[in-house]
């Protein structure tokens, strides 16, 4: 029982990677077994708060499993250390790691073909930072998921042990812009710019944000620069395509084209299910297959909307003592039962026939005149006549200022196309019953 650390070791290193093993568990040594503490030495704070956070419930586990109770760990500074500890500590409080949700994991995403793309793309920059696709830009709708992957890419990371943690920055792009303020305010410029441009790794989340805001643009695009020079990985979110960011620098924009762009839209039913599903299963909530659908196709696409329904109604559940059934939710959730037979909309149009047509919202409402773009935006207009009240004027100026003569001519090639071509008739057809019954 002398050495109790020594023998849990190889439990350890069983469970984590063998890099995280090497830099975190190995250093790590046995000092003393007294009153129901385990005293631990780790060579620097730095380390004692890494391993605390991020291996400590994995040790005090394997530490009650060996010695029958529940012990508890006291990480000591090894004396000889700690002349140089005391810069480091100072060194840690200024750069001020990034912290990551250990919830918004890869494992706890789940995949449907809405989130696929994306997904992959992360997965692939969290195995091959700076070397596959640089920069990553992920863009969609509120509550589909990108911080969550965001956070995965991080904790990816950091549990893999294949990163400095004080080289890794996730931050929202408000952040960023409250920072600068005050660096500015401060004259603190260097130390904000350098912070920054010494990163591996910048996860930057809601850049639409800085929007309209210049400094913040120029600063930033000075940050990728630096760090897209040294093949630094960057990875950006935003609730829109590049392009569709209004009042955002050329520059920018072009520049979060070089990498990859990758959307995530909105789940499917299945999807939908499946993330109701694993959440229930997480918050132990019993939740029947036949009222997982019916809040899946009641509810809005949000997932995070979606996660909050399911927390209502497990509480309500639980509280009232009675078993989740579809009943329990249109009584209690009556408000956010979806308006069905909701009026169709231009917006709701353009992106169904997107998504149709594996188009972007800016392609279509281009002057790009290759027909696999002109045809979908053709598609669009026509629909937007015949579905909506819209007039020829309104119409053209929802596809980036066309005149009505453009739009008149769009749906007269249309009408005509489904005339003579089967296949594409049922296509438009297609379109429309889908909007039809959202
Ligand atoms: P966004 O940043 O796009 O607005 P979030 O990443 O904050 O959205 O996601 C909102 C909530 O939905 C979070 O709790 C997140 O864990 C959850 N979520 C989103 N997508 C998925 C998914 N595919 N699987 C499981 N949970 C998801
Ligand atoms: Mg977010």
């Amino acid at each position: 029982m002398s050495d109790i650390l020594t023998q849990i070791k190889p439990k350890i290193a069983s469970i984590i990677s063998e890099d995280s093993f090497k830099t975190w568990i190995e250093p790590l040594s046995f000092i003393d077994l007294k009153d129901k503490s385990c005293f631990i030495g780790v060579p620097n704070a730095f380390f004692r708060e890494w391993v605390s956070e991020n291996f400590g419930s994995i040790i005090s586990t394997l530490l009650k499993d060996a010695l029958k109770e529940d012990v508890k760990i006291e990480y000591v500074l090894k004396k000889d250390e700690k002349a140089g500890e005391k810069k480091r500590v100072v060194v840690i409080k200024q750069s001020n790691y990034s912290q990551f949700n250990p919830k918004y994991s890869f494992e706890n995403f789940v995949v449907g073909s809405s989130n696929q793309f994306a997904n992959a793309a992360c997965l692939a920059v969290s195995t091959n930072p700076g070397k596959t696709y640089n920069p990553l830009f992920i863009y969609g709708g509120v509550g589909l998921g990108k911080t969550h992957l965001l956070n995965a890419i991080g904790n990816f990371l950091l549990n893999h042990g294949t990163i400095n943690p004080e080289r890794i920055c996730y931050i929202t792009a408000e952040t960023f812009t409250n920072e600068l303020i005050n660096s500015i305010r401060y004259e603190k410029m260097e130390d904000f710019r350098n912070r920054f441009r010494k990163m591996d790794i910048l996860l930057i989340d809601d850049i639409q944000f800085i929007a309209g805001k210049e400094r913040t643009q120029a600063e930033f695009f000075h940050t990728f620069n630096t760090l897209y020079d040294n093949m630094k990985q960057i990875v950006v979110t935003s609730d829109k395509f590049p392009r569709d960011i209004e009042n955002f620098e050329e520059r920018l924009k072009s520049r979060f084209e070089w990498g990859l762009v990758a959307d995530i839209q909105s789940p499917d039913i299945e999807t939908k299910v499946a993330i109701l599903n694993k959440k229930a299963e997480q918050e132990k909530i019993n939740l029947p297959l036949d009222v997982a659908f019916f809040i899946a196709t009641n509810s809005e696409d949000s997932i995070r909307s979606l996660e909050g329904t399911l927390i209502r109604v497990g509480a309500y559940a639980s509280l009232n003592n009675t078993p989740i059934t579809s009943d329990l939710v249109k009584d209690t959730m009556g408000h956010i039962i979806k308006e069905k037979n909701k009026e169709i909309t231009l917006d709701m149009i353009i992106k169904d026939v997107c998504s149709q047509f594996s188009v972007t919202l800016s392609d279509i409402k281009s002057n790009k005149r290759i027909k696999s773009i002109m045809i979908p935006r053709q598609v669009a207009m026509y629909l937007s006549r015949k579905l909506t009240d819209s007039s020829l004027v309104s119409i053209g100026e929802k596809f980036g200022g066309k005149d009505h003569a453009t739009v008149l001519h769009s749906i007269k090639k249309i009408e005509s196309e489904i005339n003579v071509k089967k296949e594409f008739k049922s296509t438009v057809e297609k379109i429309i019953q889908r909007l039809k019954s959202r």
